[in-house]
């Protein structure tokens, strides 16, 4: 144990949220201590009882998540919440589809139920020796004067805590009361993409036939110009619709949910009957993730990237880095900056995430979207490059480090025209 930890003995570490960033960074935690024999008292509130409500979520298990499940938290996932493996993405764009199956040498993909998902993260934060309360914060008071500890009040009592961390998702009521209590240097995402999402029953054999273990993914659906995002995932017995867009509205889903292809896929049901249920994507970071007494992780940061899901992952990737950067450094702004540095390649493939978003935006715009699927049929390099990027298998960086090249962009540019020549 480096000097620089030694201010975190004894110290208790308060937690708001008990999602994938809160289990994972208090899990981390508990277990640091005891290796490094911190003697750390790990506070953790959840608002939610995971029994009746739930986190939204599509429930896709991204690899490496077994990985960093196993790796980072010691944690193996049971194998009653597993209810399908994915194999490939049936990518629409464009008026082209392609079928994109990736290989396995990086893990697999899981669909999964993400209440029980929660729920399994949760009691093992328990197990673990986390002090978990089915609470929901409702003010804090950070240091003033003389007063060196953080206020937490809940709806159940309060926490002195030496230091907290915000991993309250996007939480509106909460993101105000932290807002407040930072005297704004935490500021919200300034963007959010909208969601809405339904579920639909299905018989076992009718999503064998229909979609088997593949998402159907369809970028800017045509004709519903707020979507930048449909998807419609296969699970155990029943199958998930989702949408996305910055501007989307509840009758952009019912509109989705209308489409020959999308209706082609799915067992009759009233639209008038489907319980329909709305969330949020953050679409900018965080402004002050990090502060005096304070860090965030997960949804709070706003570091999600554009257009790759895997916002678990990245949850449970900063609660881990969170942990430790707080047991090797300690509880001062100079470990807490340390957790900004190992975090910055999450930031740095936001920028790239942007980048792809735009790009796929102008690329519809100019129909080239279409051109780019026909030639990943053919090119191994570019089916890879899609696989990546819609899997989330690989970060954007990397992905356009490997496959964005001049005579890649010419050979789009090049067919692009011909197809254009064809159809004239
Ligand atoms: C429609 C939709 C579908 C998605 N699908 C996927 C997917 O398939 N795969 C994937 O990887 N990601 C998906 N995501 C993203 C993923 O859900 C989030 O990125 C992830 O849950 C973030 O984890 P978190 O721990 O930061 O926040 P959350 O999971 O939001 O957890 C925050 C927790 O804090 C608690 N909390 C908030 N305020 C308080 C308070 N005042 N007191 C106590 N507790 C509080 C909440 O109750 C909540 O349990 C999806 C998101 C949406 C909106």
């Amino acid at each position: 144990m480096s000097g620089g930890g030694d201010d975190i003995r004894g110290k208790t570490i308060g937690i708001i949220g008990g999602g994938p960033g809160g289990s994972a960074t208090a899990i981390r935690l508990v277990r640091l201590s005891r290796d490094r024999h911190l003697g750390l008292r790990v506070v953790l509130f959840e608002g939610k009882d995971f029994e009746r409500h739930y986190n939204q979520c599509v429930g896709v298990l991204s690899p490496p998540i077994e990985e960093i499940l196993r790796g980072g938290l010691g944690v193996e996932l049971p194998y009653e919440i597993f209810k399908r493996q994915i194999y490939g993405y049936r990518l629409h764009a464009g008026g082209k589809e392609i079928l994109l199956v990736g290989p396995h040498r990086s893990g697999a993909t899981y669909a999964v139920r993400r209440v029980m998902f929660d729920r399994f993260l949760l009691s093992s934060a328990e197990r673990e020796g986390v002090e978990v309360y089915r609470d929901r914060v409702t003010g804090i008071d950070f240091p003033d004067g003389d007063r060196k500890r953080i206020f937490l009040y809940t709806e159940g009592g309060s926490l002195k805590a030496d230091a907290v961390v915000g991993a309250f998702g996007l939480d509106d009521g909460m993101v105000d009361i932290f807002e407040t209590a930072t005297r704004g240097k935490y500021h919200r995402p300034a963007r959010f993409i909208q969601t809405y999402v339904t579920k639909i029953p299905a018989e076992v054999s009718f999503i064998e036939r229909k979609l088997g273990s593949i998402i159907y993914a369809y970028l800017f659906p045509p004709g519903i110009p707020n979507l930048e995002f449909g998807a419609i995932t296969p699970k155990g017995d029943h199958i998930i619709v989702n949408v996305a867009g910055a501007d989307a509205t509840v009758e952009d889903m019912f509109a989705f949910l209308s489409t020959d292809v999308v209706r082609d896929h799915l067992p009759p049901f009233s639209i008038d009957e489907q319980e329909i249920y709305r969330g949020k994507f953050p679409g900018a970071p965080a402004r002050g993730a990090v502060g005096e007494g304070y860090l965030t992780v997960g949804d709070a940061t706003g570091w999600l990237r554009p257009f790759k899901g895997k916002g678990i992952n990245m949850a449970i990737e900063t609660g881990i880095l969170a942990a430790e950067s707080m047991a090797q450094r300690g509880l001062s702004a100079a470990s807490f900056r340390r957790y900004e540095e190992v975090t910055r390649p999450l930031r740095e493939d936001y920028a790239y995430g942007t980048w792809m978003r735009n790009l796929c935006k102008a690329g519809d715009v100019m129909g080239m979207l279409g051109t780019v699927l026909s030639m990943a049929k053919v090119d191994q390099g570019m089916h890879d490059a899609l696989f990546n990027a819609v899997s989330g298998h690989d970060s954007f960086k990397n992905i356009f480090r490997r496959y964005a090249r001049p005579s890649v962009l010419a050979g789009v540019i090049r067919n692009f025209a011909n197809d254009r020549r064809r159809r004239a």
